[in-house]
C-alpha cells in the first residue's frame, strides 16, 4: 500500500512539513515541523490519522519549532533525530536570530531519541529507510521508502541543487559525498521531496546537484 504524501511549507522560511500516511492502517509520520499549523492539525484530526513519529531529516529552526505544537497534540508520537544534530540542535536560538525568527515558548529542548544510518522505521505497514547524508549539517538523513522510490531530502537536495554548506556544522566535502550516496541508491526513479520548494525528479536533481559542488 503506498505512503500518502501531504505538503506543508509553514514558518518564515516557508520550509516543507511532510505529512506521511500508510493508507492500509492509517498511521501517519511528521516529518521537519518547522512551525505551528493549526491547518496540519485539522488535517490530521478531520481524517483520524494517528501520528506515530515526528521525524527530523536535521535539526534547524526552520524544520523543528514546530515540535513543541505537535508533542503537545501527539504526546505519544517519538520524537527523532540523527545523534550528530545535537550541537545543531542546541544551537538553535541563535541561529534563528540571525534570521530574524524568534524562538517559540513551547520549544523542545532534546528529542525522544535518535536513529542511526540504515535503520528502518515502520509507519503501519510502510518502511522508511535513515541515510545520513551529512554536509548540510553533520546529521542530515534523507528518508526513503524504497518500495515507492520515495525520498524525503530535507536541505541536503533540492529540485535546484544542494542545501548551503556554509552554516555551522557544513562540509562541502561532506555534502560532494552525500550527492555521490544518493546518486547511486536513488538512480534516476525517485521522486525526492525537498525540505524548501517542489518535488523533483531525483536523477534531474542529482544532476543540478553535482553541477554545484
Ligand atoms: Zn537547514
Amino acid at each position: 500500500m503506498p505512503l500518502e504524501i501531504h505538503k506543508f511549507p509553514t514558518g518564515e522560511m516557508q520550509a516543507n512539513c511532510f505529512l506521511l500516511v500508510d493508507l492500509s492502517t492509517n498511521s501517519a509520520v511528521l516529518v521537519d515541523p518547522g512551525d505551528r499549523s493549526e491547518k496540519i492539525q485539522n488535517f490530521i484530526s478531520t481524517y483520524d490519522f494517528k501520528v506515530t513519529h515526528i521525524l527530523l531529516t536535521h535539526a534547524h529552526f526552520d524544520h523543528i519549532f514546530g515540535c513543541g505544537f505537535f508533542k503537545s497534540l501527539f504526546p505519544s508520537a517519538k520524537l527523532l533525530v540523527h545523534p550528530n544534530e545535537i550541537p545543531i540542535w542546541t544551537a538553535n536560538n541563535e541561529f534563528a536570530l540571525k534570521f530574524g525568527v524568534k524562538t517559540p515558548e513551547d520549544y523542545i529542548t532534546q528529542p525522544d531519541g535518535t536513529f542511526i544510518d540504515g535503520e528502518i522505521i515502520q509507519i503501519g505497514q510502510s518502511n522508511l529507510e535513515v541515510v545520513l547524508t551529512p554536509g548540510h549539517t553533520p546529521g542530515s538523513v534523507c528518508f526513503l521508502d524504497k518500495e515507492e522510490k520515495i525520498a524525503v531530502t530535507g536541505d541536503t537536495l533540492c529540485g535546484q541543487g544542494i542545501g548551503r554548506t556554509d552554516f555551522p556544522g557544513g562540509n562541502a566535502q561532506q555534502m560532494r559525498d552525500s550527492i555521490t550516496k544518493l546518486k547511486n541508491i536513488l538512480e534516476n526513479e525517485y521522486v525526492i521531496y525537498p525540505g524548501h520548494g517542489g518535488s523533483a525528479r531525483s536523477g534531474r536533481a542529482v544532476r543540478v546537484a553535482e553541477k554545484m559542488i
